[in-house]
């Protein structure tokens, strides 16, 4: 396998020779209080030196975060500069609520749009269609482009999603969300490379063609992702716990073995070709940078 020749060229010296050349997203979830707001300030202006294609931000259950994604999105955009993507579900929404979120978003210059079906409430609950709205996040892309013509982005599962028939059903599904408008697929978080090659090769063989991105999430609690990996088609893998064994109170060393995790999956990747990442920052920049960084990227336009 031509990668796995590649990925020994890249082994040593460790991380030493990688270009930087890459396509970055960050994901950040629109924040609770003021204090949260800093800090989620904070994190946007400390990632973006380092050039991101886009940034995006998540919309809570039942549509909970809507003023709240709103508002973050746009003061991204206005503000920092920064192409900023609201996510979207279909959640406790008729398709007249999502016109008008949707309408207003347009308004407020927000040009992509994260389109999901969303969860019911508990994750793992089986999800019920609001009865005037749209049953799937693929009947979402072809409202949302009925719309406004949206650069859309969707979901897609290297590990399968729960509710899906078959491996085959659920990439059957991602074809339709992205025939139905989407342009690019981003993944759940997963913690090994070949589950991502693997997934990449049943898309291609499907006739996939659309970029679709690894979203990388540095766990640096294992229990606490576990709890909800289950319910959202990712699984922890046990020797995550291992490496975790004995630090519940060295926080600062559960940072560098999470970094060193993520990192070390993102190098893999690399090394297979991939050079589109989103990192879930869960509003923190420093896992995200430091990964960012020993892949080669720096501050566009020196330091900072
Ligand atoms: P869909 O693509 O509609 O698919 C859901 C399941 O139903 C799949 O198993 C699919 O195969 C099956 N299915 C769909 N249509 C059919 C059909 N016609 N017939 C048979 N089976 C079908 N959730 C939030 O609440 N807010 C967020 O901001 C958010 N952001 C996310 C970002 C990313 C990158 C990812 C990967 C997930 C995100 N989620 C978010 C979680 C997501 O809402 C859940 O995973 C949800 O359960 C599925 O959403 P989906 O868009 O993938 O659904």
């Amino acid at each position: 396998d031509p990668r796995h020749e590649e990925l020994t060229a890249h082994d040593s010296p460790l991380f030493a020779s990688l270009p930087g050349d890459l396509s970055i997203s960050f994901e950040f979830f629109p924040p609770k209080t003021e204090k949260m707001e800093e800090k989620l300030w904070d994190t946007v202006e400390q990632l973006k030196p380092l050039d991101p294609s886009f940034v995006s931000v998540t919309y809570g259950a039942g549509g909970s975060t809507r003023e709240r994604t709103h508002a973050t999105v746009a003061r991204i955009i206005s503000e920092a500069g920064l192409p900023a993507a609201a996510h979207l579900t279909c959640v406790d929404a008729s398709k007249a609520e999502i016109r008008e979120v949707a309408e207003q978003y347009w308004e407020a210059g927000v040009r992509h749009i994260v389109a999901l079906r969303g969860d019911a409430g508990e994750p793992g609950a089986p999800f019920v269609p609001h009865p005037e709205g749209y049953r799937n996040a693929a009947e979402l892309v072809a409202g949302l482009k009925q719309i406004a013509d949206f650069e859309i982005s969707v979901a897609a599962y290297p590990e399968v999603h729960p509710d899906a028939a078959s491996a085959e059903a659920d990439i059957d599904n991602l074809k339709r969300k992205l025939d139905a408008g989407a342009s690019r697929a981003i993944t759940q978080f997963f913690f090994s490379a070949e589950t991502f090659f693997r997934f990449r090769d049943a898309l291609a063989q499907r006739g996939i063609e659309a970029p679709v991105v690894p979203g990388i999430l540095p766990v640096t609690n294992v229990a606490q992702a576990r709890k909800f990996a289950g319910a959202c088609g990712a699984a922890i893998p046990d020797w995550m716990d291992g490496l975790f064994e004995g630090l519940d109170e060295r926080p600062a060393a559960r940072q560098l073995v999470a970094a060193t995790i993520a990192a070390e999956l993102s190098r893999r990747l690399y090394a297979g070709g991939v050079r589109d990442f989103h990192f879930y920052t869960l509003n923190r920049p420093e896992l995200s940078y430091a990964i960012c960084h020993l892949l080669g990227r720096r501050p566009k336009g020196g330091a900072a």
